[in-house]
């Protein structure tokens, strides 16, 4: 037997920044077609012009692509089965619309605001237990169902602005099947009469969600939770529009929930937080304010990918780093979780840093060089190399390098005052001129050597760690940061070395 061809979407709504939930559903949606050899394509879903903010499908197409999530046909590449944003396609729902008023499954309603808000209060003040457009008030509305035929025709000649409604049964049970969540059964008496088509000859998502998957042959719907209570409504329409048998399956992602797991996570907490919740930074266009981004704080995409991933899936073994191509031979739908998952920023840092020291020094240095041009600092990339190589445990980011690296590039100006106080001593400045004349001696000036040498330097002199390092450190750094200190000394060389001290000697006290 022929086995169905794998083809999902990511279907998202430029409506502002793409959160990163809408990430995670793209990765996931990325991956499950990848792995099956499928096709995956990128449509724009704007049957909602009231929501429609400038720039956001620039912003969606920037940010899967920094992510490394490609697509094999879309809005933004093409493909067979165009066009890829629903705007473009209106005449195409109209007509599904009509086959459905035709067979009976779906009306005309003329009702205005007013009307639709007295209903509502008529049903509030009698103690009904739902307020909706359905099977039990639709005969007092004024419908297609309700009005006489030529009250209709006079209507809609006459240009009467109305909806399509679907024709919700009476008593019925939907049964959903999702992958991750197993049997959903909803009653017909839960879902209203939906607007299929607007007012403004526009679909609603529904009608444009089932006819477009249904004509781009979609075999998986990969969602977020929150169209789970939509979908016996579509399924409904599947079977309506008489495509029962090739509805497409369906999984919906967990949601993504605050640190403290109390509720779904908002750009709210990343601001209270202090994370991003968007891939890349976003200026709101009609406000100007700005949102802060993964790209932009210093995050690598590879290890954006591997902290997205986690959030809902699981590898069912102890292993956390993946590369893409790894996450495509383990992902599979059977292994993402019901329950909504953590987002943890402290392990959002942590994979950061596991990838920025899986790189090599070399690209360590390329990283940082803008940056220490930035400050006007030139430098032989090798010594930034061997810089990166002994602070990269010490960083998360690659903003973090220049941290924990300014000493190398700049004498000390000032001294921590701290410091001072609490480590130099009256004797201090013999101590460090002889330690600098000792260290004078050495020849090839290594970590290694200038470690043997303090330490004869201490048994000769009788004199502890604590009184020596501290203040060596100092006179270095200028203050008592830093990785070990005898690579410092080596990295910064012998001449550079000496002068410190020195220098150290003539300004403190
Ligand atoms: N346009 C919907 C959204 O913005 C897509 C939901 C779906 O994938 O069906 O999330």
């Amino acid at each position: 037997m022929e086995t169905k061809k794998i083809r999902v979407r990511f279907a998202p709504s430029p409506t502002g920044p793409l959160h990163i939930g809408g990430v995670r559903t793209a990765l996931y949606n990325y991956l499950f077609a990848k792995k099956n050899n499928g096709d995956f394509i990128l449509r724009i879903e704007d049957t909602d012009q009231a929501r429609y903010v400038q720039g956001a499908e620039k912003y969606i197409i920037e940010s899967l692509n920094w992510c490394g999530i490609k697509f094999n046909e879309g809005f933004n590449v093409g493909g067979d089965y165009g066009p890829y944003k629903q705007s473009e396609r209106k005449q195409i729902y109209m007509q599904y619309a009509e086959q459905l008023i035709n067979n009976g499954f779906a009306y005309y309603a003329f009702d205005t605001a007013e009307e639709l808000e007295q209903m509502r209060n008529r049903l509030k003040a009698e103690n009904s237990s739902t307020q909706q457009y359905d099977t039990i008030t639709r005969g007092s509305m004024k419908n297609s169902l309700s009005l006489h035929r030529e009250e209709i025709k006079k209507r809609l000649d006459s240009g009467e602005p109305y909806v399509i409604r679907i024709k919700i049964p009476d008593n019925e049970e939907i049964m959903v099947n999702d992958i991750i969540r197993g049997e959903v059964i909803v009653h017909s008496s839960k879902i209203d009469d939906k607007i299929l088509f607007k007012s403004d000859g526009m679909p609603t998502y529904h009608l444009a969600n089932v006819v477009d998957d249904h004509l781009m042959k979609i075999s998986h719907v990969i969602r977020g939770e929150e169209w789970l209570p939509s979908t016996p409504l579509h399924v409904l329409l599947y079977r309506y529009l008489g495509w029962q048998d090739e509805m497409p399956e369906f999984a919906h992602m967990p949601l993504i929930l605050k640190p403290d797991g109390k509720g779904k996570l908002s750009k709210r907490d990343g601001d209270r937080l202090g994370f991003p919740v968007f891939p890349l930074q976003w200026t709101n266009p009609e406000t100007n304010e700005i949102s802060s981004g993964y790209r932009e704080s210093g995050y690598f995409p590879e290890a954006f990918i591997n902290i997205l991933v986690f959030l809902g899936w699981n590898p069912g073994t102890t292993q956390e780093i993946f590369s893409m191509e790894e996450l495509i031979k383990a992902f599979s739908l059977e292994r993402v979780g019901k329950a909504g998952s953590r987002f943890d920023p402290e392990k959002a840092k942590w994979y950061n840093h596991q990838y920025l020291v899986a790189k090599k020094d070399e690209e360590l240095a390329n990283l940082l060089i803008p940056i220490l041009e930035e400050k006007g600092i030139f430098s032989e990339k090798d010594y930034i190399a061997k810089i990166c190589g002994l602070i990269k445990e010490r960083a998360n980011f690659v903003q973090d390098l220049w941290e924990q690296s300014y000493f190398f590039f700049k004498a000390p100006s000032t001294y921590d005052a701290k410091v001072v106080k609490k480590k130099w001593k009256e004797g201090t400045p013999q101590i460090l001129m002889e330690l600098k004349e000792k260290l004078a001696e050495i020849d090839i000036f290594n970590a290694s050597n200038i470690e043997e040498n303090v330490k004869v330097f201490l048994e000769k002199k009788e004199l502890g760690m604590g009184q020596v390092m501290n203040v060596f450190r100092l006179t270095l750094v200028g203050s008592n940061k830093g990785p070990g200190l005898f690579n410092i000394a080596e990295l910064l060389g012998k001449e550079e070395t000496l002068n410190r001290i020195q220098a150290g000697l003539d300004n403190i006290n």
